[in-house]
């Protein structure tokens, strides 16, 4: 079996440099790439909505190189121009990583963990920067230890990467209690699911089924429970199966953390139309997406973002066909 897996990835490698026409000296040749985003100055910002207090930790950055299939209805060209009208550069779309732990009600919540520096892009002109959630979470004076629960959103590698260790899986946060969307956990767990899976997919697959289900500390949960006292779970699917947005409410005051709903607003709420093709089922992520914003914008809730610009937190209104997200950069 491991011989096998061992052959078939030396293949596709093999496979992958032929297809790029790759050859040994271009391939020693080529410049090593670096992060042209600078980390921000302090990684954490802290904010309140209502009683509840909420640090923005900023764990990463993508930089992901154009690629014409990222939208199956949008052109690189027309990526450029909604990326240069919303004040961003063009030579690659900046997709930062923030992870928000809350304070509310007595209780210490994690939302997300980031990719832990083991998230790869998937592209070869791409920068996938992340792994800072631990240095920044200490600067912000917060005890990893002292987190009890963490809410997940959905499996992605930078969304559940930071729950493991690099080499041995084992679990960063042993003792926090880890409540995950149960449409999610049975999507990723099911053995049957994998071979149908993209090919990229399945690594990612393998690594959930072979540590998720041993972890006693994971809790699956069905619906839009009130998952810890003020923050609710919110369906938001399209994106994985059960992607989730979670919910805060305090006083007078609410905040919807979108997750990955609109993952980068100047694009995918801009344009919710536009069909990108990191959401597994676009047209169920779209229908989501819209309706996710259509309630934030009526309840006049703040809204920050997995990928939003750092440090996430926006307001939103409608404009035109989309919407505007506005995060204020302080
Ligand atoms: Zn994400």
């Amino acid at each position: 079996m491991f011989a096998t897996s061992r052959r078939s990835l030396i293949l596709s490698a093999a496979v992958a440099g032929a297809a790029f026409g790759l050859d040994k000296s271009l391939a020693i040749a080529a410049p090593t790439r670096s992060q042209q985003t600078p980390d921000p100055t302090r990684g954490f910002v802290r904010y309140k909505v209502g009683d509840a207090e909420c640090t923005a930790l900023y764990d990463g950055i993508w930089e992901k190189a154009h690629d014409p299939a990222y939208f199956s209805n949008a052109t690189v060209a027309e990526t450029k121009e909604a990326l240069a009208a919303a004040g961003f550069t063009t030579a690659f779309v900046t997709i930062p990583i923030t992870v928000f732990v809350i304070k509310l009600n007595g209780k210490l919540v994690m939302c997300d963990a980031g990719g832990g520096d083991q998230v790869q892009a998937f592209n070869p002109q791409s920068i996938f920067v992340s792994g800072r959630l631990m240095a920044n979470m200490a600067a912000a004076g917060i005890d990893p230890k002292k987190i009890e629960t963490i809410l997940i959103s959905h499996f992605h590698p930078d969304h559940i990467f930071g729950l493991l260790e690099k080499k041995t899986n084992s679990p960063v946060f042993p003792n926090a209690e880890i409540i995950v969307p149960a449409a999610e956990y049975k999507f990723w767990t099911d053995p049957s699911m994998t071979g149908r899976l993209p090919k990229g997919r399945r690594p990612l697959a393998h690594r959930i089924q072979t540590v998720i289900p041993i972890w006693k500390n994971v809790l699956p949960v069905a619906g839009e429970d009130e998952v810890v006292p003020g923050i609710r779970f919110v369906s938001a699917p399209g994106h994985t199966a059960g992607h989730t947005a979670f919910h805060i409410s305090s006083g007078d005051e609410q905040l919807m953390i979108s997750n990955d709903a609109a993952y980068v607003p100047a694009l995918c709420a801009k344009h919710p139309g536009w069909h990108g093709a990191f959401d597994q089922d676009a047209a169920l992520a779209e229908t989501s997406r819209r309706k996710l914003l259509d309630r934030v914008v009526a309840d006049k809730m703040m809204i920050c973002g997995s990928h939003f610009p750092w440090p996430g937190l926006g307001k939103i209104a409608k404009d035109g066909a989309g919407y505007t997200i506005t995060v204020s950069t302080t």
